[in-house]
């Protein structure tokens, strides 16, 4: 479903991304860990077309990734996004941050992408807050809006940049849990996470980066028990 052949992108004389090979397939979940500044964030926002690379290819469901325009706004639709801060409108209800992007992008009529939104909210947990403003809310609930936001776009693929990280650590297994869920309901997913639990439970694979390149892809239990680079026994060591 998302395939990414020898891409190279430079931030100046810095080679962020070098040489990446990747396919997921459709219903996989990758989990991406490495090293702070290994490129994680870089890679999501490529795959997603935030940025641009030099040479290489990405495909989404066999079609090439568009430069610019519509064809670009569509794909992008196509692949949900969560960050680690949780970006809502802050000026605008709960129910309205999720029922913007498909009343926009995809022509829902009001009332369908209203209902559509609210089955989403109570998906995540949230329906009761549907009325509330973004500050209202607690940063897990805020976070599982967002998610609820990118889903409502009906997107193949959700990429996911350290979704817990700024949050207190009692809101990281609610959405974790809402994560965990999707994955079971067979989303493809690509997911950065230090957040070694959600690997082992959710993850088809582990992809290791280490200074812009793929060091090692493996099933999680065999990546956590057994690593086979230097490199990833080193960061494994840290962070257990
Ligand atoms: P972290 O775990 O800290 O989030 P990461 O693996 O996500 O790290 P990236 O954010 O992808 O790493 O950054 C990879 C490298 O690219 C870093 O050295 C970073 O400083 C650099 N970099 C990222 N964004 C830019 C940018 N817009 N301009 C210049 N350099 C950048
Ligand atoms: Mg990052």
């Amino acid at each position: 479903l998302v395939v990414l052949k020898g891409v190279n992108k430079h931030f100046g004389a810095l080679h962020v991304l070098r040489d990446i090979d990747l396919t997921v397939h459709r219903g996989e979940v990758v989990v991406v860990i490495g090293p702070s500044g290994s490129g994680k964030s870089t890679l999501c926002r490529t795959i997603n077309r935030l940025e641009t690379f030099e040479s290489g290819s990405i495909e989404i469901d066999g079609q090439a990734l568009p430069e610019e325009g519509k064809a670009l706004a569509q794909l992008r639709a196509d692949v949900g996004m969560v960050f680690q801060s949780f970006n809502l409108f802050a000026h605008k209800t709960i129910l309205e941050n999720v029922t913007l992007g498909p009343t926009k992008v995809r022509r829902q009529r009001p009332a369908e992408a209203r209902q559509r939104a609210m089955e989403l909210l109570e998906r995540v947990g949230v329906a009761h807050q549907a009325e509330k403003y973004p500050a209202q809310l607690s940063g897990g609930q805020q976070q599982r809006v967002a998610i609820a936001r990118a889903l409502a776009m009906e997107p193949k693929v959700m990429l996911f940049d350290e979704p817990t990280s700024a949050l207190d650590p009692e809101m990281i297994n609610e959405v974790l849990d809402v994560m965990t869920d999707l994955a079971r309901d067979g989303m493809t997913m690509i997911v950065v996470t230090h957040e070694m639990g959600f690997a082992r439970r959710a993850a088809n694979r582990v992809v290791f980066m280490s200074d812009g390149q793929i060091v090692e892809s493996a099933e999680p239990e065999q990546f956590f028990s057994n690593p086979q680079s230097a490199r990833a026994k080193d960061f494994l060591g840290k962070i257990l």
